[in-house]
């Protein structure tokens, strides 16, 4: 079956949809993205997503070109156009195509491109058993410098931390901020749970504000927990009872080990096993269906 992309107003085929060399997303990460899950028809915090995405454009002075209301039934019709009831959505926006100067008001109109695909970031067994991860060098870009708020095409920080991981022969890795707070990994946000309570750090340490982390925190108040918005150190990390991870791409997936640290006994804990449970509940309901329009 063919895949669609839509790329600037067209619906083209997977192998046609091609971009100038001149896109200065290309050429200097000059944009934007999002990254959306659809799950049995059901595109998952679409409003967040959208709504994030038009704040990192603001954010960058950037023109999308289309609005909130346009780009979301574009992105529908994606999927639809793909049959795909479950899926990974990639929103890309670039400033344009430019010259090969940085400024942008030779751009004069943004590049959109809606891209369907499926995904899996870690095999199903790494969500039983855990993942191992390890801090990096790398830290994350400070928010006076390039906001890690705004979900921008600018990801060498975050493919740095890739390469360190991978040199370490582990799934992922954790970054801190320049003053030495836990803050992220290079793809999803970190919660720690110590004596029931349950820690992620603040937004303003430098962490993108995950659309899933809010979910997550929202569930885990609603089944009673108390969670904590507060700054905290890899000593944190390495005592606490139970770690996790949470993005579109991973979802909920527990730590079992950092910097050689097993975390609690070594295997997903409890109150991590219950918020999978509960967010798995809420992904095919809570967002916009993607076929109520057309039947499939
Ligand atoms: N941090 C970074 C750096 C990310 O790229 C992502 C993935 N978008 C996240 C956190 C998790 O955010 P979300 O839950 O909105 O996918």
């Amino acid at each position: 079956m063919d895949r669609w992309i839509y790329l600037n107003g067209e619906f083209v085929k997977k192998e046609d949809a091609k971009i100038s060399v001149f896109d200065h997303g290309l050429l200097y990460g000059d944009g934007i993205f999002e990254g959306i899950r659809v799950y049995n028809g059901n595109v998952f915090k679409c409003k967040e997503h959208i709504d994030r995405l038009y704040d990192s454009a603001n954010s960058i002075l950037l023109e999308i070109g289309l609005t909130k209301s346009e780009l979301t039934e574009v992105m529908l019709e994606t999927v639809r156009r793909n049959g795909m009831k479950d899926a990974y959505i990639r929103l890309v926006v670039s400033r344009g195509v430019g010259d090969l100067g940085l400024d942008p008001r030779k751009c004069p109109k943004a590049t959109v491109i809606i891209i369907v695909e499926e995904l899996a970031i870690f095999p199903k067994d790494h969500y039983e058993t855990g993942i191992r991860i390890i801090t990096v060098p790398t830290r994350r870009n400070t928010p006076d410098a390039l906001n890690p708020k705004i979900k921008s095409l600018n990801y060498l920080n975050n493919v740095l931390v890739k390469i360190e991981a991978n040199l370490a022969g582990v799934s992922e890795a954790l970054m801190l901020n320049a003053q030495g707070y836990v803050c992220e990994g290079s793809g999803d946000n970190i919660f720690v749970i110590k004596d029931n309570i349950i820690y992620t750090p603040p937004s303003y340490l430098g962490a993108l504000e995950g659309i899933t982390r809010n979910s997550i925190m929202k569930l885990a108040i609603e089944a009673g927990y108390t969670v904590k918005e507060e700054p905290f150190t890899r000593h944190d990390v390495y005592i606490a009872d139970e770690v996790f991870l949470t993005g579109t791409a991973v979802e909920v997936i527990a730590v079992n080990e950092v910097d050689g640290r097993k975390i609690g006994d070594g295997r997903p804990g409890p109150i991590t096993n219950t918020l999978l449970e509960k967010f798995k509940s809420i992904v095919e309901v809570d967002g916009k269906q993607v076929f109520d329009v057309v039947q499939q």
